[in-house]
């Protein structure tokens, strides 16, 4: 097994089927029992650095963490030294220092959790770096397929809206099309040029019509219209974006019976998902939250050395 999770790109199918797996375990051990904590990770220390806002995926690398009985530090950039001007590097030199066996890192900066692992001896958890990658969120998305869907290979997945911005994108592009998945990109040009679709990967197709899309998709991920990340205006208003690219009750109707609807969170309900589709029973947002606490367990335990 890999000792850092900077990119889904540092997994091949196997590593990736072995976290998915694991975290199978790691559901089935915890689920339901009264008491969720599991010894394996005793006298490790995990820290939290997280240097940009989150709900979710710093309490499920929270959660994950106690469940396997690690201490767990949570380090966030407000009311550190950090807003004193602290740079990263020595950031890094006093996790060091501390002995950290981990630290899931979120930062705004593209490239910082790269950086961090030269700095650590610990293994490095990219929990979200700028634009660039989210690898446990795509982990989380892939556990969620397989386990509605049964499978991955040949799974036909869409991925809809702010690609540009969306690193949640990005690793589920590279994760998905290691596990056989196909994936189409969908949203407005604007939103996924040309040039970026194909760095991704050259095995996604691109679609600018969302309504030719749906029925032939078993999953259906909206991504969130990154306001905060936008300088420019790359669609005429929320409105005309939302009647093109949004998910509405209409087009739910047009996906297979069998398809699913997927969003990472914080949704912008009425804009890129409308709340009637949000709340249905062919989405499984709620879920992907569920097992995103599983599978961070299964990769900390891992890159910890876990067998
Ligand atoms: N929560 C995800 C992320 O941190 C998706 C989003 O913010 O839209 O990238």
């Amino acid at each position: 097994m890999i000792r850092h999770l900077r990119s889904a790109a540092d997994l091949d199918a196997a590593d990736a089927t072995l976290i998915l797996d694991t975290a199978g375990e790691m559901a089935s051990l915890t689920g339901g029992r009264e008491v969720k904590k599991l010894p394996a990770l005793r006298g490790r220390t995990v820290v939290n650095l997280f240097y940009e806002d989150s709900t979710r995926t710093r309490i499920s690398f929270e959660a994950a963490a106690k469940r396997l009985s690690a201490d767990v530090i949570n380090f966030s950039a407000k009311g550190s030294s950090v807003s004193k001007g602290e740079s990263l590097k020595d950031t890094a030199l006093t996790l060091q220092a501390m002995g950290a066996d981990a630290v899931v890192i979120r930062h705004p900066a593209s490239g910082a959790p790269h950086r961090l692992a030269e700095w650590v001896d610990g293994s490095v958890v990219n929990a979200g770096d700028g634009t660039h990658e989210h690898p446990t969120q795509a982990l989380l998305d892939a556990y969620t397929m397989r386990s509605r869907m049964g499978r991955l290979d040949g799974l036909r997945v869409a991925i809809v809206g702010d690609v540009l911005h969306s690193r949640v994108a990005r690793s589920n592009v590279l994760l998905l099309t290691t596990l056989g998945a196909q994936v189409t990109l969908v949203g407005p040009p604007t939103l996924i040029p040309l040039d970026v679709a194909a760095a991704l990967s050259e095995k996604t197709q691109v679609s600018y019509d969302l309504d030719a899309v749906v029925p032939d998709s078993d999953v259906v991920m909206m991504l969130r219209v990154q306001s905060e990340r936008m300088q420019d205006s790359y669609f005429p208003s929320a409105r005309e974006y939302s009647r093109r690219y949004g998910l509405d009750v209409a087009r739910l109707r047009k996906m297979p019976e069998h398809a699913i609807v997927m969003h990472p969170g914080p949704m912008n309900r009425g804009m890129e998902i409308a709340p009637e589709v949000a709340d249905s029973p062919r989405s499984t947002i709620v879920e992907q939250v569920a097992n995103g606490v599983s599978v961070r367990m299964a990769v900390l335990y891992l890159l910890l050395g876990g067998k």
